[in-house]
């Protein structure tokens, strides 16, 4: 073969023919030969770039092939994955809720394939999804009917527009809710297609505001829990046995966006009291939704408790069949109901609770095994100290309620060293990323949610830091 003096433009390898290398073969075995070529195509896009600007990559195939394969390594790592939550925030949405326990990891497995999700094995006919899940929801807060569906917002809109479409709701003006960015309550009213009729006063709501408010439009009045915020000073909100007994003498229902809602009370638990579903049933509501991803410590679901002829016509709309659960998360929410009829293994069994209930002792005690460990991993680019600091529940639930907690503050080394920014990015990098906050110039580690630290600690080698 002759070498013509051809310039580096030219020398740039034909797609066609690193694809029948030998050890292109490889490649396509692990990757598939689409996603090879796509690789190549990448690798030899990078490097008529870096020609164009005057570099002299080195061109020989095994080069070529290197730059795909680290294509190919970045593209086909999953979008989606574990990652160490070591914000303080339990329930953290951005991060994926409620961690499930074993028990419903396994449910998703076993009904992961053909199951019996709409089929009566009894009878051999088309069954209800809701079967799954319901007897337990009924048990655990005594309503007489119970359904779920994709999320708690979901829940309100198909509650609004199965019993207000084109007709009021009444709701009080403190009550004016938006969580999370994407759940904003007069939105999802709109689209639900009922009008919004505020009551009162952003601070103080009295019944005779509701008395005065109830008209023949009325079709209902929506109680919505204040989840992420509080209003403190000169308030008043109207009591949930008196608004009850106001829309049953006209005979209106009286729904309750619960938001979190827990199934147990807290308190016996050590933590700060939260309505539960039962409790506000009791009050006279004739409907109470929640979340299955929050306090509950589900899957990502929205539950709705109470009459049955109210729970009947939210069946009976063609929007609950657009808005429903699939198999796996009727499974998780069935296994997780489950661990409910035994509560005194709750702290035990479900990671929610047992995240929020940890002893702040055994937090310190993690928090200072782990610290030389993270020193040495992070070699010198930062200072490693013990520090207390607090845990939030999350996920709107009782916001101003802090739990004293303990974690690894990382102070970057004063001249020449990474930022907190930098060092938050060498631990987001790793195989697990490690998600802390970066708070005054410091990343923070709380060590609440930490389970598994020799997980954590087993990566710290790939760190790749170092001072300056
Ligand atoms: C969280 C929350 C919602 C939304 O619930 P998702 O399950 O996230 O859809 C609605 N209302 C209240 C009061 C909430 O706290």
């Amino acid at each position: 073969m002759t070498h013509s003096p051809r310039t580096p433009m030219a020398r740039l390898p034909a797609i066609d023919r690193l694809l029948r290398l030998p050890q292109t073969a490889a490649l396509i075995e692990g990757h598939g030969r689409a996603m090879v070529v796509a690789g190549l195509r990448a690798a030899v896009a990078g490097l008529r770039a870096e020609v164009a600007g005057g570099a002299e990559p080195a061109l020989a195939d095994e080069a070529v092939l290197g730059r795909a394969r680290k294509w190919l390594e970045h593209a086909s790592r999953p979008s989606l994955g574990p990652v160490f939550n070591l914000t303080g925030t339990v329930l953290h949405t951005n991060l994926g809720r409620a961690p499930l326990p074993a028990e419903a990891v396994a449910a998703i497995a076993a009904a992961a394939g053909a199951a019996n999700l709409e089929f009566s094995l009894d009878s051999g006919r088309r069954g209800e999804r809701d079967e799954h899940v319901e007897a337990a929801l009924r048990r655990l807060t005594g309503a007489e009917a119970a359904t779920a569906v994709n999320n708690n917002a979901a829940a309100v809109l198909l509650v609004l527009n199965s019993l207000a479409l084109r007709r009021e709701v009444l709701v009080s003006r403190g009550e004016l809710i938006e969580i999370g960015g994407s759940f904003r309550l007069p939105d999802i009213m709109a689209r639900a297609g009922c009008r919004l009729r505020e009551v009162g006063t952003t601070n103080r709501t009295h019944l005779a505001d509701f008395e005065q408010a109830l008209g023949p439009r009325t079709a209902l009045v929506l109680k919505a829990h204040s989840s992420n915020y509080r209003i403190e000073g000169f308030t008043a909100a109207v009591d949930d046995r008196d608004l009850a007994r106001l829309a049953r003498a006209h005979g209106i229902p009286f729904v309750v966006d619960l938001g979190s809602g827990s199934l147990i009370d807290l308190a016996a638990f050590g933590l700060p009291a939260e309505p539960t579903p039962s409790g506000t049933l009791a009050a006279g509501a004739d409907l109470v939704t929640f979340s299955g991803d929050k306090l509950l410590g589900g899957p990502q679901a929205g539950i709705v408790v109470g009459r049955r002829d109210l729970v009947e016509r939210l069946n009976r709309n063609p929007l609950k069949r657009a808005l429903r659960l699939d198999k796996t998360a009727l499974a998780a929410l069935a296994a997780v109901l489950r661990l409910y009829d035994d509560p005194d293994s709750l702290p035990r069994r479900l990671p929610a609770l047992r995240l929020l209930t940890r002893p702040r002792d055994e937090i310190v005690a993690l928090a200072e095994r782990l610290r030389p460990a993270v020193a040495a991993g992070v070699d010198g680019a930062a200072s490693v100290d013990v520090v207390a600091c607090d845990s939030q529940i999350g996920s709107g639930a009782l916001p101003v309620e802090m739990l004293p907690s303990a974690g690894l503050r990382l102070r970057p080394a004063v001249r020449g060293g990474a930022g907190a920014g930098a060092l938050a990015a060498a631990f987001r990098a790793l195989p697990i990323p490690v998600i802390g906050r970066v708070r005054h110039g410091a990343l923070l580690f709380d060590l609440r949610c930490l389970e598994e630290p020799e997980r954590f600690l087993a990566q710290l080698p790939r760190l790749g830091l170092r001072r300056s």
